[in-house]
């Protein structure tokens, strides 16, 4: 059989998150919301179906539901509310393309993935029971020739309540089916070619990348590329399960696989953009060296803030780091540090990370411009400009 894992549509999950917002705020406006989503639930509808087809009051029940649970008053848990309510994006879009491919007389069957995948109650961030989510998917999706279909992005705890796996989830949610049922393979179909060696809306001259191995997809989501997520690729690696991209406008087309390859494959130069970084640089008052325990000052605070550093490098007197500028954070975690050190930074600055470089290649980014810090490994270069 193969199993269709459905992501919410466009924006949907987004959209849910800010009638979130309205309804554990009880501020006014969600009603508006509510209605503009129903509305682009409808035209996608509308242009599938005829008139009087089943599928509209179906959505209609479902925004029914959503205006019932915000019309009450939110638990203290919010993290269970926001499943509640975001889920429904997943709800609706499988519902909608179950009825499409079943008035397509195809053998569809749609499975409420909330009856196989299983979580602790770690809501928004649910971790997947897996002996009980192995033996339930190995008894839901047994018919041959069959298209199952079902949501990405959710599940239920033990008392069936519903979880979500965290944003962009769904990619997970079709490694988790393939790693229980022993899959032969999965896809993931995107709106680009596959994977790519940059950013096309910033790097035109960007080429698709044929092939990669699970680690380096990992590295490179570890720089930031916006590509699979660890998570995802992890259970596949476990079972050695290839994972293809894939664009759905031209499903015939190679994509990129991600596979188990041994030794190095000869790829292009991988660019990594990060914008809005901050350059923090921070010494000791009494210009000491920076020393062990400076540092692991510095990284308590950074935990405490939840700063994720994007890179770092020290000398004899100061310890540098760039990270995400959200200012909130940074602004407390320097004001923190300030007691006992002189900190300094630089904000607005960008940091690229080049996979597999060339000379040339570095010399693309960082002509005619500022490097404030840099570093080089076998790999790997890196370059924080202004
Ligand atoms: N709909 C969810 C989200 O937007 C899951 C996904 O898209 O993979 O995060
Ligand atoms: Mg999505």
């Amino acid at each position: 059989p193969i199993i269709v894992v459905v992501s919410a549509m466009g924006k949907t999950t987004n959209a849910l998150e800010g009638i979130y917002h309205h309804f554990i705020k009880t501020m006014p406006g969600a009603e508006e919301k509510i209605q503009e989503l129903q509305d682009y639930h409808f035209d996608i509808a509308k242009n599938l179906f005829p008139e009087k087809a089943p599928v509209f009051s179906k959505i209609n029940a479902l925004f029914d539901e959503i205006r019932h649970h915000i019309s009450q008053k939110p638990s203290m848990d919010r993290d269970f509310e926001y499943d509640k309510l975001v889920s429904y994006g997943e709800l609706l879009s499988t519902l909608i393309v179950s009825e499409y491919i079943g008035s397509q007389n195809l053998p569809v069957e749609y499975t409420d993935i909330r009856e196989v995948i299983k979580t602790d109650s770690t809501f928004r961030e649910a971790r997947i029971e897996w002996e009980i989510t192995t033996a339930l998917a190995r008894k839901t999706f047994t018919r041959e020739n069959c298209i199952y279909l079902t949501q990405g992005f959710i599940g239920s705890t033990l008392s069936n309540l519903t979880t979500t796996l965290g944003r962009e989830g769904s990619d997970y949610t079709a490694a988790i089916l393939a790693y229980v049922l022993d899959a032969n393979a999965v896809t993931i179909w995107k709106d680009v070619p596959g994977i790519l060696n940059a950013d096309p809306r910033w790097f035109p001259q960007a080429v698709k990348i044929d092939e990669i191995s699970y680690m380096e997809a990992i590295e490179l989501a570890y720089y930031g590329a916006q590509v699979i997520h660890p998570k995802t690729i992890k259970p596949l690696q476990n079972k050695n399960i290839r994972l293809y991209v894939k664009p759905f406008g031209a499903p015939m087309e190679s994509g990129t696989v991600i596979h188990d390859i041994q030794g190095d494959l000869a790829l292009p130069p991988v660019y990594i953009r990060k914008e809005n970084q901050v350059l923090i640089s921070i010494q000791p008052r009494d210009f000491s060296f920076i020393a062990e325990d400076n540092i692991s000052e510095i990284f308590a605070r950074l935990a405490k803030y939840r700063i994720k550093v994007n890179l770092m490098q020290n000398s004899a007197i100061s310890f540098s780091i760039v990270c995400d500028n959200d200012e909130s954070r940074i602004f407390y975690f320097i004001g923190e540090l300030k007691n006992q050190f002189l900190v300094k930074y630089n904000q607005k600055l960008e940091l690229y990370t080049i996979r597999h470089y060339t000379s040339e290649a570095n010399e693309m980014i960082t002509g005619g411009r500022e490097i404030l810090l840099q570093q080089r490994s076998r790999r790997t270069s890196r370059f924080v400009l202004r």
